[in-house]
């Protein structure tokens, strides 16, 4: 079974949206990942098992931090068996390993944590210019909610503008890709002016379509939203 509820969420936006279904999909970047149920989504979706909890090859080993970066060099995917692509997963808490899935117990907010993200895309011959991009960056990255709204528009505003200047430096062009969708950014958002005005003026720009979901899986009440931005324009 999925491992979260946001397996549902995200399952239900590419039904409708189609972004991880192309085969031309190799390099998917899964941040916020923890406990795993859009990892297995996307596990699923390269290939990697059946079924969403199916254990077999894995390359996660323990010890691996951003405190511990050189042991990347050791967890090359040598027990790559079946799936297609890397997918690499971060998430502060510590993940179960998912067949497929390369996972990283970092704070992705940490300056060192994107050295380490990068190694692992670039360093396995998949990725064809040895640029360290990837097709498809996802983030279900949250602060913890504190009820606080002004806290909580601040936190969602940070994690929001970090992963976009990441996603400036790796995520390939649809003109790379050669599809006017290709190249997407799936981001959660905490639902805000403030953050309508992120959208409007760094999103809307750089990307050939972008998109407000709420996906029927996510609770009503919920103050969550997804920004799908397809089309990077690089
Ligand atoms: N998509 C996941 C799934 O389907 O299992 C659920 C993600 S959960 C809603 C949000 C995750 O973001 C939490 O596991 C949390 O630890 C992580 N997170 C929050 N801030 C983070 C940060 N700065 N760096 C890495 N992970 C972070």
């Amino acid at each position: 079974s999925y491992r979260s509820r946001s397996a549902f969420k995200l399952l239900e936006i590419d039904d409708k949206w189609r972004f991880l279904t192309p085969h031309d999909v190799n390099v998917v970047l899964d941040l916020g990942s923890a406990p795993g149920g859009w990892s297995q989504v996307v596990a699923h979706k390269l290939g990697w098992g059946d079924r969403p909890d199916a254990r077999e090859s894995t390359v996660l080993r323990d010890g691996w931090s951003a405190a511990n970066p050189l042991d990347i060099s050791e967890s090359s995917g040598d027990d790559f068996g079946r799936g297609r692509g890397i997918i690499v997963a971060v998430d502060l808490l510590r993940m179960a390993p998912i067949p497929g899935v390369q996972f990283i117990e970092a704070d992705f907010l940490a300056p060192q944590t994107e050295a380490l993200i990068r190694a692992l895309v670039t360093r396995q011959g998949v990725d064809g210019d040895g640029k360290g991009q990837a097709d498809v960056i996802i983030c279900d990255m949250a602060g913890n909610s504190t009820g606080n709204m002004f806290h909580d528009i601040e936190s969602s505003l940070e994690i929001c503008t970090s992963v976009l200047d990441f996603t400036k430096r790796h995520l390939r062009s649809a003109a790379a890709i050669g599809r006017n969708m290709g190249g997407v950014l799936l981001i959660k958002h905490f639902v805000h002016p403030l953050l309508h005005h992120f959208r409007t003026q760094h999103l809307v720009p750089n990307f050939n379509d972008v998109r407000y979901i709420k996906p029927n899986a996510s609770r009503t009440e919920s103050k969550e939203g997804y920004f799908l931005c397809r089309g990077w324009k690089g």
